[in-house]
């Protein structure tokens, strides 16, 4: 299979291989089937067609196949098919991916092997301005800028602290002239030759609380440039393309009337623990409605916070539960936990998480939509210890942990934790216009390149690499 890329040799098992074989899945199923497709389309589109005959799979083939359910947590079948095809993890087969390379122009086909043949994340937005610029809209990528940075104080949620310092980062050495192979000089030398930045997503910040902050008042229309402009820019020292924000709405007074203008910004709907008071029928039914626009992807912030008044946490718990009665089956779930000020000091919110996972742990017992094995969790904001994690991954093989600036102050033993996250279970977040990596200073989806940074220090890798885990996996969680 001449077109077929490198990630998908059947000897490669290591994560970040297989991460990239998903994310060469998920450009697949865009390119056949369009925006918000995903490589289930590819399975259903093979099953309704007469295209394969079962074939024996080798054993490096089976291998690869089961770790490839096993380390993406998809459920590992008894035995792989292919007629019908009983697994995303049979598309990783030459003969079953061949027939969907059938469906893609010549154009199509060598790109697809060119960026996956490459050991990086693809440009997914780019490559998809040059095939088709009018399904991409505006700009696709906000790209580094001239410094401009605010020093100011802007009263952030932490304590004072000395700032880390920021030496230059692994990033300098760059990645990133990329050597074309064969396949792709034919078509494309312009997007993929010489130096390119590699893409970051920022998947929870709050713009409209960054807007308040930045601007004194929230505008659904104002675009993610403007929203960044006032703020501090991208470190110059730290070369990055913020290709994707999750912007998460959990006030209802500035939930999105319109979704979908600027392809860069998904939303999650939801409501902060803080605001659990605030529950009623109005909101319930917009919570209910807003899933079906356009690039809603998550419900969420939704949790436990207990840094409020233990006279509110009955209530928070019972509206936590009523809103998971809201989400669609399949939808991920954004969730918050943060303990109370002893909880958080001497378990690191043990006593919050447990609350939340047992919460989710009854609705999925309940419910027909959820179950366990495959509840898509969005952890945000981690800075749990080592036990916290593994309660979580216990219950919820399909739970993500967001990181944010708050790492730059992370204990050992919050550090042990960032160590041991799965590398395909690891998420970067800002929480815009909160926990600066920088204390006293407001933060913009432009830090998200500095807790890259941090976070690489503490897992011993390059940024680079952490960006590209990063993009892979909040693409895989949220499929866009
Ligand atoms: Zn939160
Ligand atoms: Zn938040």
């Amino acid at each position: 299979m001449s077109h077929l890329p490198q990630c998908f040799d059947e000897g490669q098992v290591e994560v970040k291989r297989l991460v990239q074989t998903q994310t060469a899945l998920i450009w697949l199923a865009k390119q056949i089937f369009g925006p918000g497709s995903t490589p289930q389309d590819l399975v259903d589109h093979l099953n309704g067609s007469d295209l394969l005959e079962e074939y024996p799979i080798s054993p490096s083939g089976l291998t690869r196949m089961r770790e490839f359910s096993r380390k993406l947590a998809l459920g590992v079948p008894n035995k792989f098919t292919m007629c019908p095809v009983n697994s995303v993890a049979v598309l990783l087969h030459w003969r079953v991916v061949g027939n969907l390379l059938n469906l893609l122009t010549e154009e199509q086909r060598a790109r697809f092997k060119a960026i996956f043949s490459l050991g990086l994340v693809p440009q997914l937005q780019s490559l998809a301005s040059v095939t088709s610029p009018k399904e991409v809209g505006p700009t696709a990528l906000v790209t580094a800028k001239p410094l401009f940075r605010q020093e100011e104080a802007e009263e952030g949620p932490m304590e004072a602290e000395t700032p880390p310092e920021m030496p230059s980062p692994a990033m300098e050495q760059g990645l990133d002239v990329l050597v074309l192979d064969e396949g792709a000089s034919e078509f494309d030398g312009q997007s993929l030759a010489g130096p390119i930045s590699p893409q970051a997503i920022d998947v929870h910040c709050h713009l409209d609380r960054l807007q308040l902050r930045q601007f004194g008042k929230y505008l659904e229309s104002r675009s993610l440039e403007d929203t960044l402009k006032p703020g501090p820019q991208q470190h110059p020292d730290q070369s990055f393309q913020l290709v994707s924000v999750v912007s998460v709405h959990c006030d209802p007074g500035t939930y999105p009337k319109v979704t979908g203008q600027d392809t860069r910004i998904h939303h999650a709907i939801g409501l902060h623990p803080k605001k659990a008071d605030q529950f009623n029928q109005a909101i319930k039914e917009k919570i209910c409605h807003l899933p079906k626009q356009p690039q809603v992807v998550a419900l969420g912030e939704i949790g436990i916070d207990q840094s409020t008044p233990p006279a509110s946490w009955v209530r928070q718990r019972e509206v936590f539960q009523s809103l998971l009665k809201l989400k669609p089956s399949g939808l991920p779930v954004v969730v918050h936990c943060r303990g109370n000020a002893m909880d958080e000091k001497k378990n690191f919110g043990a006593v919050a998480h447990c609350l939340a996972i047992g919460i989710l742990d009854r609705h999925c017992q309940e419910s027909k939509a959820d179950s366990v094995s495959d509840m898509a969790i969005h952890v945000h904001c981690f800075g749990g210890d080592y036990q916290v994690l593994e309660a979580w991954l216990v219950k919820f093989p399909r739970a993500y942990f967001g990181f944010t600036g708050m790492v730059a102050r992370f204990t050992s033993q919050q550090k042990r934790a960032l160590r041991r996250v799965p590398e395909d279970r690891l998420l970067l977040e800002t929480d815009a216009p909160y926990l600066s990596p920088r204390n006293n200073r407001i933060s913009t989806p432009n830090d998200i390149g500095e807790v890259a940074y941090l976070v690489s220090r503490i897992r011993g890798t390059t940024v680079e690499s952490v960006l590209a885990t990063t993009t892979a996996n909040s693409q895989a969680l949220y499929h866009f």
